[in-house]
């Protein structure tokens, strides 16, 4: 997967090449579709959600320019993987997952892979987490539009790395915030599940 699908692409940070090869993807989609876990695609996850294709989880890791020292806020549990590349590149994540179902399985997941500096909530991302706030980057891997929240729970100096667009039909954007000032700058064309609004008690 790292040899054929990001090292030939534009990844090339070592520590995130490092954590890709690292983390066993397939304990984190059901044992049916294992076989196909190294693949160059997303596969389904449950309750109509997807993991993301790998090279768009080490792209996504990569542009955070992790250094190791950070705390990171992601939006989108999911099954755990995307937070899984994340702790061994920073020193904590936090993460937030609206589907209770999902957010019970990355739980299940992230403790069979060994994953320690990591905390689960179950509740709506939009509102951020504001008992753990401020963060040296926040990353959505569910498509839409950015709440304002997050620009506050975020450093001053940090990313906020989010697919901005309508359903299926995104672009990666890295926002930097920066005094009173916030810059964008635009990255990969991509289609992510919506980012929806409340929880999910399924
Ligand atoms: N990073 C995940 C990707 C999962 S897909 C992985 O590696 O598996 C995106 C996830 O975002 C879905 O599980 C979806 O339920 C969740 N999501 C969408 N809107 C959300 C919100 N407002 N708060 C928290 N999670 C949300």
């Amino acid at each position: 997967m790292v040899a054929e699908q990001l090292v030939p692409r534009d990844i090339d940070d070592s520590r995130v090449l490092e954590a890709m090869s690292i983390v066993p993807r397939h304990l984190f989609v059901d044992a049916a579709l294992a076989s196909h876990a190294y693949q160059d695609s997303s596969l389904p996850i449950g309750e109509g959600q997807t993991i993301s294709q790998p090279y768009m989880v080490a792209r996504m890791s990569q542009l955070l320019e992790l250094k190791g020292d950070e705390r990171v806020l992601e939006i989108g549990t999911g099954c755990g993987y995307q937070t899984a590349v994340l702790s061994r590149l920073c020193r904590r994540v936090y993460s937030i997952e609206r589907i209770e179902s999902l957010h019970e399985r990355a739980r299940q997941n992230l403790r069979k892979a060994k994953h320690a500096n990591v905390m689960l909530k179950c509740g709506d991302g939009m509102l951020g987490w504001e008992e753990y706030a401020p963060f040296d980057a926040i990353i959505v891997t569910a498509g839409g539009f950015a709440s304002d929240i997050w620009l506050e729970q975020l450093k001053d100096g940090g990313f906020l790395l989010f697919p901005q667009g309508e359903e299926g039909n995104h672009r990666l954007i890295r926002r930097r915030k920066q005094g009173e000032q916030v810059m964008d700058e635009f990255f990969d064309a991509c289609s992510f599940v919506p980012l929806l609004e409340g929880v999910n008690h399924r």
